[in-house]
């Protein structure tokens, strides 16, 4: 039994029929202040709408003085409006003017009024506009109409997302879902995509706001989450790695939050308000959303984020949605825009029609931000406010290299794009003719080329590139995009898959580097870590959870029997973390071989130079290992002390410094010394430039992302390393002040016609 007068059934039933009027937007807003005032017996009912700049203009009132209309404007954070929207949160307030945050708008006459009641107006998690109720007394407004109000800018949300007021805004800047749009986020990973957006979030397609029959909705509700609850609970039945840790709490709270009858209840209050089950989803989601914006910390988002999640597939459920129909309807060139993705939804849609990712959240570390960057696709993150500007099939153009995102570009932006893409098209065939030349520099020198890896989409590239084989496959990737710990079987499936797909090409597996900037969401470090970078990782985590360890070794064992193994440590420090692993693996190697398994015909163990201090013991590292790799990515970020994803310092050290080259030449000479093959597997292999220089340090296995196969092999094609050698060599070797030498290397490849 409801407790006020509001009656938001009968509201949104009014609502309804404004809508199906055909009348000037305008007076219909009109029609819908007036309406909501009456229904919550307010005095006043007023929207703002929020442009593009983030300010709120006044674009409908019943109450205040309608020559404010289009006149009133408060900056976002501004006044309790403007505070509304800031923090999407709503305001409920006996005495509005006591409020610190109160800025009193002349023009408008609402310094008569007393209470106040502001609701965000919110769609995919963006505010697009406040809703406010006042009235003279002090009066404090009951929950109830705090969720009626909550449910009627649904239907304002809808009407000024999907661009019906344009033509009604009075100032210079519009409300605007047509005109031209560029914002620069940050970019994810590299390349250019033209094309047209495609939404991924489900809920655009809610045609029906307004349910005809309450117990319907409510029946079709409960069969839903019924679903839901018992995936989840076949996910936790499954779940067998250990007994206990956060992962098993993450699942939990999956499992509660689906039994949470606060939530439950929240979404059947929205029913009884008037909305169908998919909308009164998408509205509890949209509360989710509004706090996802708000926290910082990357544990409680990713957490949020699933929780997201859960009302995306709940939501899936409840609009029938076939994943077949739904990635076969997408069009050619398609630019997803999401406010965040899960992996395996971006591995729903067919590859060959997705040119790029746009996400409203999204860090490097994301795991769908991983998978993209696997499948080649361009992706920029933190494009904040892209999904309630974008529309369906608009016109876009992301740029992979500069985070910049470019919707409905004007004729000019289009044209020096489409120039670059034919280029970039046009250098990927050269590249792809390139791919059966055999590697030699153009003096004889034999370079073998291999290509970094970690999931099974990566596969098909090692053909494609023409590359020798993996050279570093990482296995915390599998881990990464998993929403729990991957089952031992689950790992030992991947790597037989692994070996089938690599044919006889070798592939060397790092084992887990989780940790640092590598994140498992279910999974977390014992208390907060200062320096997680400088943190419980990679193989210090593994010696320290044997079990995890054991598990991943078993399951490479068992998936290699018959083959070679090819075994890299990650992060090692010291030469007795090389001699801990081994006892592990003679243990599993002793346990399978009990239990007549078939073995490796040989195992090969590698250890990663990532950190400095191994520097001082090559000769001691290089007799206890069959071969190393460079991982320059970590190396330098430890040498020169700047944290690898830290955009601030991105381009302040140069990785050709001479000091840098000197740790890498010394490294090169202890591998010839010690007759130890020596890759490098980090960025730099990957960089045509800097490729060069590693050869002229002496690199001959360079590891690399599949893309940079064709740029590094024109390169090497055309290079004469012994010249680059000498000249390296005699800069090496005189006292250098120069903070980077890629000056002089530019400089030689110019000179000496190489394509870099
Ligand atoms: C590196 O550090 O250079 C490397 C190859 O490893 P990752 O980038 O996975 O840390
Ligand atoms: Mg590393």
């Amino acid at each position: 039994m409801r407790k006020t007068g509001s009656d938001p059934k009968m509201l949104l039933k009014r609502l309804r029929e404004f809508m199906a009027e055909a009348i000037e937007p305008q007076m219909r807003l009109n029609q819908i202040v007036r309406e909501i005032a009456q229904n919550m017996a307010a005095e006043v009912c007023s929207l703002y709408v929020m442009h593009l700049n983030g300010m709120l203009e006044l674009y409908a009132t019943q109450g205040l003085n309608p020559q404010a209309v289009h006149l009133s404007q408060l900056r976002l954070g501004q006044g309790l409006v403007g505070a509304i929207a800031a923090t999407a949160r709503p305001l409920n307030l006996v005495n509005a003017q006591d409020h610190p945050a109160f800025t009193y708008l002349p023009e408008t006459g609402e310094e008569i009024y007393s209470s106040f009641l502001g609701v965000p107006i919110l769609r995919a998690g963006r505010t697009l506009g406040v809703l406010v109720v006042q009235n003279r007394n002090q009066r404090s407004y009951s929950d109830d109409e705090v969720e009626a109000l909550e449910t009627v800018v649904m239907v304002l949300a809808e009407m000024i997302g999907s661009g019906n007021l344009p033509h009604i805004a009075h100032s210079d800047v519009k409300v605007d879902t047509e005109r031209p749009f560029s914002l620069t986020g940050s970019a994810l990973n590299e390349g250019i995509g033209l094309g047209h957006v495609i939404l991924h979030e489900p809920r655009i397609v809610i045609t029906n706001l307004f349910n005809e029959d309450c117990e319907i909705e409510l029946l079709k509700l409960s069969a839903a989450i019924d679903s839901l609850r018992i995936s989840i609970d076949d996910m936790l039945a499954r779940w067998d790695v250990a007994r206990d840790g956060e992962h098993r709490d993450i699942l939990e709270t999956y499992r509660m939050f689906a039994h949470d009858k606060g939530w439950v209840k929240r979404l059947e209050e929205a029913i009884l308000n008037g909305l169908t089950a998919e909308a009164a989803v998408e509205k509890v989601q949209s509360d989710t959303r509004a706090r996802m914006i708000q926290i910082v910390d990357p544990y409680m988002r990713e957490r949020l984020s699933d929780l997201d999640d859960l009302a995306n597939r709940l939501l899936s459920q409840l609009m029938g949605r076939k994943d077949d129909a739904f990635a076969i309807g997408i069009c050619q060139n398609a630019v997803l825009i999401a406010h965040a993705m899960g992996a395996a939804e971006l591995l729903d849609y067919p590859r060959e029609k997705i040119c790029g990712l746009v996400l409203e959240d999204g860090a490097t570390t994301s795991h769908v931000v991983i998978v993209a960057r696997a499948m080649g696709i361009p992706v920029i993150g933190q494009a904040k406010g892209i999904i309630s500007l974008a529309k369906n099939d608009d016109p876009i153009i992301i740029d992979g290299n500069e985070g910049h995102v470019h919707l409905r570009p004007v004729a000019d932006v289009e044209k020096a794009y489409a120039e670059k893409a034919r280029f970039q098209a046009h250098r990927q065939k050269f590249y792809r003719d390139l791919c059966n030349r055999p590697p030699y520099t153009r003096d004889g020198v034999p370079i073998t080329m291999l290509i970094n890896a970690g999931l099974l989409v990566d596969l098909p590239q090692l053909a494609e590139s023409g590359a020798e084989g993996i050279g570093l496959f990482r296995t915390e990737l599998q881990f990464m995009i998993a929403s729990t710990f991957p089952r031992a079987q689950e790992q030992e499936e991947l790597y037989r898959t692994v070996y089938q797909e690599v044919g006889d090409k070798s592939v060397t597996f790092r084992t887990l580097d989780i940790g640092g900037d590598k994140v498992l969401p279910y999974f977390r470090a014992k208390g907060h870590e200062e320096n997680p970078a400088l943190g419980w990782r990679a193989i210090r985590l593994a010696l320290d959870r044997p079990a995890l360890m054991r598990t991943q070794l078993r399951a490479l064992l068992k998936a290699s029997g018959g083959r070679e193994l090819r075994l890299m440590l990650p992060m090692v420090t010291e030469i007795a973390e090389i001699h801990h692993a081994q006892q592990l693996i003679d243990r599993e190697v002793a346990h399978l071989a009990r239990f007549s398994y078939e073995l490796p015909t040989q195992l090969k163990l590698g250890a990663m130079i990532e950190v400095p201090s191994l520097l001082f013991q090559l000769d001691e590292l290089m007799q206890v290992t069959d071969f190393v790799s460079v991982g320059s990515n970590d190396l330098f970020q430890f040498m020169m002390a700047v944290d690898r994803s830290n955009i601030q310092l991105a381009n302040r050290f140069d990785p050709l410094s001479p000091t840098v080259l000197r740790a890498l030449r010394k490294i090169i000479r202890a591998s010839q010394r010690n007759n130890v093959p020596v890759t490098l597997c980090g960025e730099m292999a990957g960089k045509p430039l800097m490729a060069m220089a590693l050869i002229g340090l002496g690199f001959q296995r360079l590891s690399m992302a599949p893309a940079s196969i064709g740029p590094v092999k024109a390169m090497l094609l055309s290079l004469n390393a012994e010249k680059l050698c000498d000249v390296l060599e005699k800069e090496l070797g005189i006292l250098q002040t120069e903070r980077s030498l890629r000056p002089m290397l530019l400089d030689f490849a110019r000179n000496n016609n190489i394509a870099f």
